[in-house]
């Protein structure tokens, strides 16, 4: 059922009305953000159009062919041959392709051709979906655009992407476009305690830093992550306690120690968490308030040492900074030029206010 689903309630109701009115368009894109339940929801539709006791117009998710849906028959090895072929569920009309490699193959855009063209076997309708629909090159998406163009009333093909300005025009003037929003942190939140993945703690904090999406509060490592947030308060410790400030070149090494961008914007999501609370507290805000709460007492040392239009500045100056990194500058050097334009705008020792 949608509504067993986390967030996107927007993106629920479309379906549904979809759904009552016997309307599923046999090419969708759905757009939005890596990790919030795209495919998730694409399997709903599926279980839905094939359900053998719907519930209203929804599938039940009991029935062997709700069950059936959700299972994926994934290769067992990562050759990147075994992955050029329909990944099927265990019902015999869903499935999936996904780049074996870097792109979607022409060859794979003809076996959904091919099977699309197909009546359903078991269910009522035939569901294909895409995944990273962006990987498509030119030659692949014109394979694909046939069957988008007119597909057989039994079959529905849904393309998933976090980048739908990747794709051709011609293919998404031919699909019917379903943005999906990033989940709330409260909605993250809820799902992780809810499902007993993180104590009411460990999920506020992870909820905070996942960029609204769940997929990535789940692959957060608890263990890395409170390294990463360790280092980070080290950062903020020098730039407010005049703690070695060689220690913030320290720091920004290791924030280019990050293995690829999603990790190095995640230390600087954590980062940004750390000045929010040590600025909340800095304006008398309860304790309650403070996400990173486990580091309470470090904070609040941290907030007195705080001239309040500080905070504003970093925070302005990290949200700059990932602008520049979509645009691909040398990472390293502009983590140093970042820690170095803060501690210029870190109050001096000898003005900073006296805390008793
Ligand atoms: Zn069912």
């Amino acid at each position: 059922m949608l509504d067993q689903l986390t967030g996107n309630d927007r993106v629920k109701k479309l379906l549904k009305r979809m759904l009552e009115a016997r309307r599923v368009p046999g090419a969708m894109l759905f757009a939005g953000e890596e990790g919030i339940g795209k495919k998730l929801f694409a399997l709903e539709i599926a279980k839905a159009l094939n359900c053998r006791t719907p519930q209203g117009v929804e599938g039940c998710g009991q029935c062997p062919s709700c069950l059936r849906t959700g299972k994926f028959n994934y290769p067992q090895s990562n050759e990147s041959d075994d992955w050029k072929g329909i990944i099927w569920t265990d019902h015999a009309d869903v499935g999936m392709v996904v780049a074996p490699k870097r792109v979607l193959l022409v060859d794979q855009m003809r076996l959904i051709e091919r099977e699309a063209n197909y009546r359903p076997y078991e269910g009522k309708a035939r569901v294909f979906l895409i995944e990273d629909a962006d990987k498509l090159n030119d030659s692949s998406a014109n394979a694909l655009l046939k069957v988008l163009e007119e597909p057989p009333h039994t079959s529905h093909i849904v393309l998933l992407t976090s980048r739908p300005d990747m794709l051709l025009p011609t293919i998404r003037s031919r699909c019917q476009m379903i943005r999906f929003s990033p989940l709330a942190a409260d909605e993250i939140e809820t799902h992780l305690v809810k499902n007993k993945i993180a104590t009411p703690g460990e999920a506020r904090i992870r909820a905070r830093v996942a960029r609204g999406s769940l997929g990535r509060a789940l692959a957060q490592d608890l263990d890395e992550f409170n390294e990463q947030r360790k280092a980070m308060l080290r950062v903020l410790q020098a730039l407010t306690l005049g703690e070695d400030r060689i220690q913030l070149l320290h720091s920004a090494e290791e924030l280019n120690d990050a293995k690829h961008r999603d990790e190095y914007e995640s230390r600087l999501d954590v980062l940004e968490s750390l000045i929010r609370d040590a600025w909340m507290l800095s304006l008398n805000a309860p304790a309650e308030k403070v996400v990173n709460e486990d580091l309470l007492p470090q904070l609040k040392k941290i907030s007195a040492g705080l001239d309040g239009r500080h905070p504003a500045g970093w925070i302005s100056q990290i949200e700059e900074m990932r602008e520049q990194l979509i645009v691909n500058i040398n990472r390293k050097a502009a983590t140093d030029a970042l820690f170095l334009t803060m501690a210029a705008a870190a109050p001096p020792l000898q003005r900073r206010r006296f805390v008793p």
